[in-house]
């Protein structure tokens, strides 16, 4: 069976990156894999084609494929342009069209990077946990969303924080199905103390977790989470939440982890109700970076760490992403680093050079 992957690679270093996961896909297709690709634009790029952040032609190009792989989109270029066109219009584009309801990020601490995080040793050393944060709802969409001038120099600010039951219905299922694939332990996060949406919240997941009795679940304040995530994140394993909690405790919980270079992240949609197939895009959670763009110097690890969550939810290559992941843990135990994971001992090399590296392992 062929898979078809779009690749996106945009802006800054995201092609630097993106040639990295090329390589590799060109290195399992000589050894008997399928993966047929497809190049489209988006971000910058595109915008400086088409005059738009990704193009229709490229969007239909997304939804045919089985995954999209995004780079990233953006810098100073154009920062003046119009803000419908915007570079990240693109992947908002790509996410609502697509319907990707949840984002899942991976916070793993490499056992050869353990020793030089600022942070206690024994808090990260080991850490691997999944951060689901629901990506299509809540106060970042809900209406009304405006700011009204009360004519006495006053003016009101006004997001909505909207969840339907079914919204939080599927994210919840979702967790409970990653957690049967990991340790079976799902811990929901809302504010149903002072949150009406907290409490339907609440009632969903639990009401959801009839149908998986065999996994943990655990309820938790977010703030009270929050702090968890620092004290002990060992604690946690899938952490299922809302759209504004999960943007915020993901972040928290890629800091455990070291460098932005490192992050990869998926966002995944319903399953089509006849082939069974989520739509998916998969994509590092740093940007464009463009201070180092054009430099062979960006870390191309969370990209390829993408592919591996790639080949890991959208095709069941559950051996194959392993084994890359395997590949990237060794290369680092060898001390290889590019720059911005560079420390004392270890040998600094660039972009081409690790990913070599990692496929050479794989
Ligand atoms: P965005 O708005 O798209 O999130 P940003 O400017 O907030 O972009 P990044 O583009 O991710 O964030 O860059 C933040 C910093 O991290 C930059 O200094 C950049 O050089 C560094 N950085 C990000 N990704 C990498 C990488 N893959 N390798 C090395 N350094 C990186
Ligand atoms: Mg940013």
């Amino acid at each position: 069976m062929t898979h078809k992957l779009l690749l996106l690679a945009g802006d800054g270093i995201g092609p630097e990156a993106m040639a990295e996961v090329k390589k590799l896909i060109a290195v399992m297709n000589e050894n008997g894999a399928s993966f047929v690709t497809e190049e489209g634009l988006v971000g910058g790029c595109a915008y400086d084609a088409h005059g738009a952040a990704i193009s229709d032609a490229d969007m239909a190009k997304a939804t045919a494929a089985d995954a999209v792989l995004f780079g990233a989109v953006g810098g100073p270029k154009w920062d003046g342009v119009p803000y419908d066109v915007r570079p990240e219009a693109g992947l908002l584009r790509l996410r609502k069209d697509l319907e990707l309801f949840a984002n899942l990020r991976p916070a793993i601490c490499y056992p050869a990077l353990a020793s030089s995080s600022s942070l206690k040793q024994d808090v990260i050393e080991g850490l691997d946990i999944l951060i689901l944060r629901e990506l299509t709802g809540g106060v970042y969409f809900g209406e009304p969303k405006q700011i009204t001038d009360l004519g006495n120099g006053q003016k009101r600010a006004v997001d909505t924080q909207v969840y339907d039951t079914y919204e939080i219905e599927r994210i919840a299922a979702m967790a409970f199905e990653l957690a049967r694939t990991r340790n079976n332990h799902v811990t929901s996060m809302e504010k149903r103390n002072v949150m009406k949406s907290g409490v339907l919240w609440n009632e969903v997941v639990t009401a959801t977790h009839k149908a998986y009795s065999d996994v943990k679940l655990d309820h938790m304040l977010a703030d009270a989470g929050g702090m968890q995530l620092v004290r002990w994140p060992k604690q946690f394993d899938v952490i299922v939440t809302d759209n504004l909690f999960g943007d915020m405790l993901s972040d928290v919980a890629a800091m455990l982890t070291g460098s932005l270079g490192m992050l990869p992240s998926a966002s995944l949609g319903a399953p089509d109700a006849k082939t069974g197939k989520r739509k998916a895009l998969y994509e590092p959670v740093h940007g464009s970076a463009p201070d180092i763009a054009g430099k062979g110097i960006a870390n191309p690890i969370a990209m390829i760490a993408s592919f591996a969550m790639c080949l890991r939810y959208s095709f069941d290559m559950v051996v194959e992403a392993d084994r890359l992941e395997a590949a990237i843990a060794a290369v680092l135990a060898d001390g290889l680093r590019t720059k911005d994971i560079m420390s004392d001992g270890m040998r600094e090399v660039g972009t081409v050079e690790m990913g070599d590296a990692i496929i050479a392992k794989y």
